[in-house]
């Protein structure tokens, strides 16, 4: 009896507002740190594995809590002091307090720990190259969005949102952004100012200035302005244009996307030139690349050359081959690969995207390349039965955004029966669970490389090798 009730207090071991130490002994996938009461986890954001915390219970649920962190105690050997002073409340980056070198490790093991948990992998029969990190992790996007709203003096703001909220905590100098983003940004704010331009309020779905993009062309130097407006026209454009391109000469496409949804969605679908041509172009090694506003491109340019490099490495080309690529945005993995192969094909289901993919290929005197625009799980399939099952790939590479591939691409790309699919993935979890499938129809995982495109975030991107069993 008495066991029984002591079994009973032992699930309670924390209530709401305790306060406890707790040595943090674990990361959770977003970055957080895990401590154990009792046994009883609870996570702690802004807490680092190595950490002694001193920390508040916030909410508790059966098998696990949360909880505020009050104070460090004994600072984790793998703890830094952010350069950037919101990083505790930006929702940017989370793991701007913990050293690179553990950055790069825990997220090797947050691969692994996918491929073995979720997966089913043993990844002991798996060759496991090393994750490749950044030669700096900071200044590397090239692609920033700043949500646009209001102090609390009614001055516009620009900035990031707060973590898990849409509150924006101002930030014109981002540690992981382009370094001229800020003078941009001092210049829009200004222009809002001095003509009374509002900022978009959300809640109350009103105002006229949503977000600004900015997109720089590492390599060519090109710079997009791209102001969201909750409508079709921004008064005194010109005027915005001529100080946009005073502060900064390198500004060669300024433009407006039109966003009159009432929604959290960032872009709208129509674009309107203010100046120049309503794209950028950029370079990826030896190609170059026409990029529009609405159009997905990898944001650190340095590491996506190495990404691209080990595709190509893991595709293992001879010339002959046939390749589909899917997801492939403006085509830059298509035409990285279209040089060693005989016939390069690109689905991709933004149409602005594909106009820039088969002009991509034009750009770069690129003939073996073809596009197709439409959802990959519905085109791929449907070519197949046009094709009378003769559809031909020799190597299949895959690129999803993070929800990963729906099965109905996965059983058609099995039946194509490529002799090897690269799956390249921004999103561990889900590329664990899509290679279970693979491997549980054909393919073996030969090989897996960790790139660290995302320096400062819990984002990891790996690169795989499947290939067909005999
Ligand atoms: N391979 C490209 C793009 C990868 S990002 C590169 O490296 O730049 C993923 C891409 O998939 C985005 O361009 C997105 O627009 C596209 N996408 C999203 N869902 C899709 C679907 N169901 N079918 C095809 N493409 C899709």
């Amino acid at each position: 009896m008495a066991k029984d009730k002591r079994k009973k207090e032992k699930k309670v071991v924390c209530r709401k507002n305790d306060e406890l130490l707790l040595k943090i002994e674990d990361m959770g996938t977003e970055g957080e740190g895990i401590g154990r009461a009792d046994g009883y986890a609870l996570f702690v954001k802004d807490a680092l594995i190595g950490d002694l915390v001193r920390v508040r219970v916030m909410k508790t649920r059966k098998h696990f809590g949360y909880a505020r962190l009050l104070e460090i105690v004994k600072p984790s050997p793998f703890r830094v002091e952010p350069k950037c002073p919101v990083a505790r409340q930006c929702g940017g980056c989370q793991l701007q307090h913990c050293s690179y070198e553990k950055q790069l490790q825990w997220k090797e093991e947050k691969i692994l720990n996918c491929l073995k948990r979720i997966g089913g992998v043993d990844v002991n029969q798996v060759i496991v190259e090393p994750i490749m990190g950044m030669a700096s992790p900071y200044h590397y996007r090239n692609k920033s969005q700043y949500p646009v709203g209001y102090n609390r003096d009614g001055e516009p703001v620009a900035g990031f949102y707060v973590g898990r909220t849409h509150q924006i905590i101002p930030c014109r100098n981002c540690e992981v952004g382009d370094p001229s983003n800020q003078l941009i940004l001092d210049t829009v704010l200004d222009f809002m100012k001095d003509n009374r331009i509002p900022a978009y309020v959300e809640k109350e779905h009103r105002g006229l200035v949503r977000h600004i993009l900015i997109r720089v062309g590492k390599e060519t130097g090109q710079i997009m302005v791209c102001l969201i407006i909750n409508g079709k026209k921004l008064p005194k454009s010109e005027l915005l244009v001529e100080q946009l391109r005073q502060v900064n000469p390198q500004i060669a496409s300024i433009c407006l996307n039109v966003n009159e949804a009432d929604t959290n969605v960032i872009l709208g679908e129509e674009i309107i030139p203010l100046y120049g041509e309503p794209y950028i172009e950029d370079c990826i090694g030896e190609l170059r690349y026409r990029i529009s506003p609405l159009s997905f491109y990898q944001v650190n340019p340095e590491q996506t050359k190495r990404l691209y490099e080990t595709a190509l490495e893991y595709a293992d080309l001879q010339g002959a081959e046939t390749v589909w690529d899917l997801y492939c945005g403006i085509g830059t993995i298509s035409l990285f690969l279209s040089q060693k192969a005989d016939k390069v094909y690109g689905v991709e289901i933004v149409p602005q995207a594909i106009e820039d993919a088969k002009y991509n290929a034009e750009l770069n005197h690129i003939t073996n390349a073809e596009f197709f625009v439409g959802a990959a799980e519905e085109v791929v399939p449907a070519k197949f039965r046009e094709s009378g099952d003769a559809l031909r790939a020799d190597v299949v590479v895959l690129d999803p955004p993070r929800k990963g591939c729906e099965e109905k691409l996965l059983q058609t790309v099995i039946e194509m029966e490529p002799k090897r699919i690269v799956y390249v993935s921004c999103d561990p979890g889900t590329l664990a669970r899509d290679l279970k499938y693979l491997r549980e129809n054909g393919y073996e995982l030969e090989r897996v490389r960790g790139c660290d495109m995302f320096g400062m975030s819990y984002h990891v991107e790996s690169v795989s090798k499947l290939s067909l069993k005999e």
